[in-house]
């Protein structure tokens, strides 16, 4: 009796210890990386603090401040690729490391959307948009990724902050002024482009459109997978979307946009930091420091 009782213990202690060891395996494969997503939700509150980044706003200019200054904090060398288009002025902000031909350029827009025209009030239809998820919560997570890929001095990846993706269908402007004017005025292409836009919702689904690089999210989603991210990061849809990876895709790049477009806060004026997950930064920005890493 007694040696079965020991036996027992034994057996017991095994299966313990096993458990323990596909314990520590299980943590280890969802491990997080080096993105700290409050830090990017720092970055957030003080894009966010300034007001929405409507161009020709004060705003706006405190948000170029913004991106500039921490990317110079950050080890970057910046550039303003500044210019007019429809009558006007625009400031695309180009973040890069080294002297090396860009391989990946990494995209997001910044500025607010001038009206908040999906508002489920029509009263307030004419109000800005505070661009908290759209326009913000890629920016941050941007910004957050300079300090990341400073840290491990990663050369041939360009941050491009795009001006005026935001205001179509309002007279006298359009989408996607900034990168059309970025692809235009940039005769060298990088190898492929990555865009993110609207990240941050808290029902975070991304799931590019139809027009968009397929083997390139192939990639991605599986590095989302070892993270257990698959809900988060679904399969294509049918849609074609207007977007700031467009210019790249007609000029031969493969580019990625990597957006969750059923944000029910999108051009609204809710559209604020209440709104924004910090968990959702987190996946986003684990899912790309890893695939980098992979990749480049
Ligand atoms: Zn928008």
């Amino acid at each position: 009796m007694k040696k079965i009782k020991e036996l027992d213990e034994k057996i017991f202690l095994l299966c313990v210890v096993f458990i323990m060891l596909i314990g520590l395996f299980e943590i280890s494969t969802i491990r997080k990386t080096s993105f700290d997503a409050q830090n990017a939700f720092y970055y957030l509150t003080i894009l966010q603090s300034k007001g929405p980044r409507i161009p020709g706003y004060a705003a706006h200019d405190m948000a170029v401040d913004f991106i500039t200054s921490t990317l110079h904090k950050n080890g970057w060398q910046v550039e303003i690729q500044a210019g007019e288009v429809n009558g006007h002025p625009y400031r695309n902000i180009i973040g890069k490391m080294g002297t090396q031909a860009t391989k990946l350029l990494l995209g997001s827009h910044y500025d607010s959307r001038l009206i908040a025209d999906n508002d489920h009030n029509p009263d307030w239809h004419n109000y800005q948009v505070p661009g908290a998820n759209d326009g913000g919560s890629s920016t941050a997570v941007l910004l957050e990724l300079s300090r990341i890929l400073a840290v491990d001095n990663r050369t041939g990846i360009a941050l491009v902050f795009f001006d005026i993706e935001d205001q179509g269908r309002i007279d006298g402007w359009d989408w996607i002024l900034g990168s059309r004017e970025y692809v235009k005025r940039n005769s060298a292409k990088p190898r492929m482009m990555v865009l993110l836009d609207m990240v941050g919702g808290h029902n975070q689904t991304i799931q590019p459109p139809s027009n968009s690089d397929k083997e390139i999210y192939r990639q991605i989603q599986q590095v989302a997978a070892q993270f257990k991210y698959d809900d988060h990061f679904l399969n294509a849809s049918q849609g074609v979307i207007l977007d700031d990876h467009v210019p790249f895709l007609e000029a031969g790049v493969p580019s990625v946009n990597l957006i969750d477009i059923v944000d029910p806060n999108w051009h609204t004026t809710q559209d604020d930091l209440e709104n924004v997950s910090i968990f959702s930064l987190q996946r986003i920005g684990d899912t790309l420091i890893e695939w980098i890493n992979h990749t480049h």
